[in-house]
């Protein structure tokens, strides 16, 4: 051990990248690197191709590593440091002690979270809602997540599902990937915008494509945007209804389309604001790619310092 400043490390284990970076205590990132995510040949593969990443930050960066965090993708248990449930482009993950395998390689504490926490941990420290009291965090990717941050501290609820926004009915009559109906994420995920422009137009494009052609003014990719734009501002008025939160970041492959989700969004919550009477301050992710890593690394510093 020296005298040197100690170093907290962020991971974040998602389906095709694991990125992984290292922070000095204030949260400022010092190195990162990313490499794509092993999913198909088990935990104990990806958990060593995460070390793998974060030893070589060590080997650039010579200070004290103090502690990991982990930002998984799927429904984890934090308190056992384990994965629960994951999507069928993982093998060998649920079940998985992430944990307890980084620990014994590192020999420092770590602490996992759901990418959605950690992404909206990430926000509240050092991005776009940063200093934050009270927040609910979304991330539009493949699907949509929700994660809640209530005076001061992310609120995970009795069963680890609090934020869990992007599949609540009221949205429509759409079948969700999850088995429900009328879901937000059934309008507002990335391969929701995928199908509802298919349903359109008979053509299968990616969310991105899409954007590109509601750039371009294609009528159709700008109408299924719209569409999620709005159901996204529906979302945040239930959230101010009910917890008399008004502070929201989104983020997520599709929070990046900003300018395409950004009209309808302020338009629907112009038209229904809150009967508290406060207003809705809606901003997009400003840590992009980082957001979920740099998350994980403050929960690490929190539970350290
Ligand atoms: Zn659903």
């Amino acid at each position: 051990m020296t005298g040197a400043p100690g170093t907290v490390a962020g991971i974040d284990i998602g389906g095709t990248t694991t990125q992984a970076v290292l922070c000095s205590p204030d949260l400022d990132v010092l190195d990162r690197t990313e490499l794509p995510t092993p999913a198909a040949e088990g935990g104990r593969v990806m958990v060593a191709a995460a070390l793998g990443a974060l030893r070589r930050l060590l080997d650039r960066t010579p200070a004290r590593l103090l502690g990991v965090g982990i930002g998984a993708a799927g429904v984890v248990d934090p308190r056992a440091g384990r994965v629960l449930v994951a999507s069928d482009s993982f093998h060998g993950w649920a079940g998985f002690p992430v944990t307890e395998t980084v620990e014994q390689a590192l020999g420092v504490p770590a602490f996992l979270d759901n990418d959605v926490n950690a992404f909206l941990r990430g926000e509240v420290a050092r991005g776009a809602v940063a200093g934050a009291t009270h927040v609910l965090g979304m991330t539009l990717g493949t699907g949509v997540g929700g994660a809640l941050w209530l005076d001061g501290a992310l609120y995970d609820g009795p069963h680890g599902a609090a934020g869990e926004i992007g599949h609540v009915p009221g949205f429509g009559d759409l079948p969700c990937t999850c088995g429900g109906r009328g879901h937000l994420e059934t309008l507002a995920s990335g391969r929701s915008l995928a199908a509802r422009y298919a349903e359109r137009t008979g053509r299968l494009d990616t969310a991105r494509e899409i954007a590109g052609a509601a750039g371009r003014g294609d009528p159709d990719a700008l109408a299924v945007y719209e569409a999620a734009g709005a159901a996204v501002a529906r979302a945040l008025l239930l959230t101010a209804g009910l917890l008399d939160v008004t502070t929201f970041v989104i983020g997520g492959g599709v929070g990046g389309s900003w300018s395409l989700l950004e009209p309808a969004l302020f338009k629907t919550l112009a038209a229904e604001p809150p009967v508290s009477g406060r207003p809705l301050h809606a901003l997009p992710s400003r840590l992009g790619g980082d957001a979920v890593a740099l998350g994980a690394a403050a929960r690490a510093r929190a539970a350290l310092t």
